[in-house]
């Protein structure tokens, strides 16, 4: 029997209503509550009978929600979590809200639960977490210093959204949250649990799949098997290169998916109405970020019906590479945008709090922040 019951699909709830000789009806009953309601516990569940949910409680089965350990507000409005696991593993996951404009938070741990209350937003992002640490090892990525420690399950994927959505006092419909899987981990190193998380996000927690984008660093079987999928996210692949020798030097993965592979999965993926696919590229100080390397890399995925987006790096301790300047930046975009692609230079969110790309985690180890 389970002890935590987020994670479990309507068919796996059904199969523990029986154990508990509880009418079928009482998985859906379950289900909603879980993902849709958002409940912490068994006892929160008022649609059930009271003996029921006393029996949940005495069989130790909880929900599983993840805690809250840490929260730090940055000036932008940004929240950074650090969501524990109960095993004493903990990740991070990142609220970006969108459309407010003021500043928020003093660049410091939450002091109080209101900072964020009353803010207005039109839409938000939560960047989310597949693994604890990250095997891939990229060279300019926080995250990947960690090491990696462990797959989250389906039920911790998920749960990092309920925490966040139920800190920031969301309710339904979530039709102006987006979800982006680019947090701690290769998604694609998940892939099970990863899909299995997905697919209770959209039928439990009433988020789009068009509203949600996984990132991978370039796991090239799992492109396919994504492409294959029924129900999926859109697909950014991680590229920060416009050759082999380069890429292969930033992110050790490419001496196991080229370019080559890694271009032609790009090719092939199954790209639905509008939909197009989103290549990222972090630009490295006179590393990767030359008007030779804008050249190349138009060149490199031609034909692919794809945008890119820019990312200065964001600076961290123990990453050697530098900033580029604001006209590196747009020099490099200019190319891309002359040759007809759809290039945007993504806003750095929650610098000041390390929330910003390929910075979690790492800085609560090495530099805490309060
Ligand atoms: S950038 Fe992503 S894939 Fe690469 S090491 Fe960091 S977390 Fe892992």
């Amino acid at each position: 029997m389970h002890n935590s019951l987020l994670g479990l699909q309507l068919p796996e709830l059904a199969l523990l209503v029986e154990e508990f000789g509880q009418p079928a009806y009482r998985a859906r009953q379950l289900f909603e509550a879980l993902y849709q309601q958002r409940v912490e516990t068994p006892e929160e569940i008022s649609t059930l009978p009271q003996d029921f949910r006393r029996s949940l409680s005495e069989k130790g089965i909880s929900v599983g929600l993840p805690g809250i350990e840490r929260k730090f507000v940055s000036r932008d409005g940004t929240v950074r979590y650090l969501v524990g696991c109960g095993d004493g593993q903990s990740v991070e996951t990142v609220w970006m809200p969108e459309g407010d404009g003021g500043e928020a938070g003093d660049g410091s741990e939450a002091g109080n639960e209101t900072e964020m209350a009353g803010r207005r937003w039109e839409r938000a992002t939560i960047c989310v977490s597949s693994q604890v640490g990250c095997a891939v090892d990229c060279q300019f990525c926080l995250t990947a210093l960690l090491g990696i420690k462990r797959n989250l399950t389906a039920g911790e994927i998920v749960g990092q959204v309920c925490v966040v959505l139920n800190d920031q006092d969301v309710s339904p419909p979530l039709e102006r949250v987006n979800l982006v899987f680019m947090g701690m981990g290769e998604p694609f190193l998940n892939y099970e649990n990863f899909m299995k998380a997905v697919h209770l996000l959209v039928d439990g927690v009433g988020i789009p799949e068009s509203r949600m984008t996984v990132s991978t660093a370039g796991i090239v079987p799992h492109i396919y098997d994504l492409g294959a999928e029924a129900v999926r996210p859109k697909l950014a692949i991680s590229l920060n290169a416009s050759n082999d020798a380069l890429r292969t030097s930033l992110m050790p993965i490419n001496r196991k998916w080229n370019l080559e592979k890694l271009i032609a999965a790009a090719r092939e993926f199954p790209l639905r109405n509008r939909e197009r696919l989103t290549f990222e590229y972090v630009l490295l100080d006179e590393v990767n970020d030359s008007a030779q390397n804008a050249r190349e890399l138009v060149e490199l995925i031609r034909g692919v019906r794809a945008k890119v987006n820019l990312i200065a790096l964001n600076p961290g301790p123990g990453i050697v590479f530098r900033t580029p300047v604001q006209e590196r930046v747009l020099q490099f975009q200019n190319i891309l945008k002359a040759a007809g692609v759809p290039t945007f230079v993504r806003r750095p969110r929650g610098r000041d709090i390390y929330a910003a790309c390929g910075q979690l985690k790492r800085t609560v180890e090495l530099a805490p922040v309060a």
